[in-house]
């Protein structure tokens, strides 16, 4: 049933259904991104540069008043035009993530629609930020109703359909078969789609240490770079990033940790808390450095970025410092798909409610591989860790609910101080797969003591929701390589690129990575604001305000 036989342009073989259906709005190619006309905003072929007035406000206490002075910053940001030929090469490629990211690039390039029981399926990008979701960006200059465009209209962004996709996998079941036993995608798609997965084929070897992931995986690891050299295992990735480069014409890749989540690496002085003693210890193949690691390691040298979608803390300071001197971008840590996003936002609600949340008590059971290797302790323990931060900021930001910590005798506060007590636990159930069943109790103090109970039953289709953030990662990290800017108060200087950890990733991760010394925001609303005004500022836009003043006066 060949009904559009366009050729797709990528070298694999024909869907039978492509084409059978208009491709669907959040896959659509919309060749013009916004257009701002204004003196602070000029494009030229190359570049889009917009000058920007960064407002805030330095606040001083003195005896119990707070003292606030407005302060201004000028900027100049600076964009290169045309998007990367990028490609995205997985760690964990033939994993859940990787096969379901892989089949659903596929099958939106292609237009494959495939039955299910409800009926016909078209492919989509339902789930991205970028692709699916919009950004007010004024009014209509007739019937002055808000006018909203697609997130990934604001700037030119690479389309996801374009991305090059390869990786490495500890295992060597080709993709196609990698897919079906990641269960995880109707029958249908999956039988339409094989083939062109089998084009990608198998995955290319990997550094296994049995130590940092689960013992349940062993059986697993049949596809392994030889050898116990971790300097040789460095230069070995590094040949793989620069190979996928040159044989795919690239300009970019992005190297994307969706493998198994490992143990924590101790962070030991003199081996991974400085860039100088972590090469030297990939040198001496010290015991304490992760696959992780070294692959976050290949991608700064060759000048790539390397995103982290585990919660292990592959970034020791070795990573960062390194990561810093190569001015080379790193973004993390774990993907934050279901239960922890759901919480960021409501626990932000009630606290800006003025409602103390007590407790949080999250339960989930899984059953994918995912789900396997933490049933292991020490991996487990990783994504407690990950998971059990995220109400911190909004915790620390209201000293009304929550007594502040104690001054300790230096002055320095001892302790987090006051928090809902929080409780995470992670079960393994084989017969649910894919499909996590998340369960959340938030128990909290109301008027005048009385108590609040919500409970809420969360299932998750875990990979189908992980994968759009894979590409939201992506695609904003390649932005972000593209955007420079310069203080423009003060001398003329040379545009910048943006300081390496990129924190306006933190809407898509549950344990955002932030530059060292600066605060980790972790309410979803910030994190979506963060990013709509810096993509905002970039084209020379003033960030969100709801302030809606036409609205409001005569
Ligand atoms: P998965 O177990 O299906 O896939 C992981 C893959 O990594 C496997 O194919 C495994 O063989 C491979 N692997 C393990 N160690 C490797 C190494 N050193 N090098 C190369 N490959 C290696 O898991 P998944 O469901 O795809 O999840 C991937 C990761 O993303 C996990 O760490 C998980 O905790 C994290 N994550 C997933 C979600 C989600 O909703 N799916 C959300 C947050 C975080």
């Amino acid at each position: 049933m060949a009904l559009n036989n366009t050729s797709s342009g990528y070298n694999t073989p024909e869907s039978e259904l492509e084409g059978v259906l208009p491709v669907h709005p959040t896959a659509a190619r919309r060749p013009h991104a916004i257009v701002v006309q204004s003196e602070n905003t000029s494009y030229s072929d190359e570049y889009i540069t917009a000058s920007f007035q960064n407002r805030g406000a330095e606040v001083t206490v003195s005896n119990g008043q707070y003292i606030v002075n407005p302060t201004v910053q000028s900027f100049e940001f600076q964009t290169k035009r045309a998007p990367s030929k990028t490609g995205l090469m997985m760690i964990g490629v033939g994993g859940n993530n990787g096969t379901t990211l892989c089949a659903t690039i596929l099958a939106n390039r292609h237009n494959m629609v495939w039955h299910t029981k409800e009926g016909i399926q078209q492919p989509n990008y339902i789930g991205s930020l970028l692709r699916a979701s919009t950004v007010r960006i004024g009014t209509d200059s007739v019937t002055g109703k808000d006018v909203h465009v697609p997130v990934s209209d604001v700037l030119p962004m690479v389309h996801p359909n374009d991305l090059v996709l390869g990786g490495w996998d500890i295992s060597s079941v080709a993709l196609d078969k990698a897919m079906e036993r990641a269960r995880v995608l109707d029958y249908d798609l999956q039988r339409q789609v094989a083939p062109h997965m089998a084009v990608i084929g198998k995955p290319l070897p990997s550094i296994y240490y049995p130590d940092f992931i689960a013992a349940n995986q062993e059986a697993r690891a049949d596809n392994l770079i030889p050898g116990n050299d971790k300097q040789a295992h460095l230069e070995h990735i590094r040949a793989d990033i620069r190979k996928f480069k040159e044989d795919n014409g690239l300009d970019r890749i992005v190297v994307f940790w969706t493998a198994n989540t490992e143990r924590y690496s101790d962070i030991i002085p003199g081996v991974n808390d400085t860039a100088d003693d972590l090469l030297a210890a990939i040198k001496s193949s010290h015991p304490e450095v992760s696959p992780s690691t070294l692959f976050a390691v290949a991608a700064i040298l060759e000048g790539e970025p390397f995103v982290n979608g585990a919660p292990q803390n592959t970034f020791v300071p070795g990573v960062i410092q390194l990561a810093e001197r190569h001015q080379s971008f790193i973004g993390g840590d774990d993907l934050k798909s279901g239960q922890t996003k759901l919480k960021s936002v409501l626990a932000e609600f009630l606290v800006n409610a003025g409602i103390k949340p007590l407790s949080i008590a999250s339960y989930n059971h899984l059953g994918n591989n995912d789900g396997h290797n933490l049933s292991a302790e020490r991996q487990f323990k990783s994504k407690e860790i990950s998971k059990s931060s995220v109400v911190d900021d909004m915790v620390d930001a209201n000293r009304l609910l929550y007594k502040a910590p104690e001054i300790g005798p230096k002055g320095v506060p001892v302790g987090k101080g006051e928090h809902p007590d929080h409780i995470v636990v992670i079960k393994y159930v084989p017969a649910v797969g894919d499909s996590k069943r998340a369960i959340d109790e938030y128990y909290s103090e109301i008027f005048c003591g009385g108590r609040n109970t919500i409970s809420i039953f969360n299932e998750c289709e875990d990979s189908l929701l992980a994968t759009p953030l894979i590409l939201d990662l992506t695609i904003l990290t390649e932005l972000l390589t593209r955007v420079k800017y310069r203080k423009t108060s003060g001398e003329a200087k040379e545009f910048v690129p943006l300081y390496p950890v990129l924190s306006l990733l933190s809407y898509m991760l549950k344990a955002p990575l932030v530059k060292p010394g600066t605060e980790v925001v972790n309410s979803l609303n910030r994190q979506r604001n963060a990013l709509e005004s810096f993509l905002k500022a970039c084209v020379g836009l003033e960030s969100n305000s709801d302030l809606l003043l036409e609205t409001r006066i005569w």
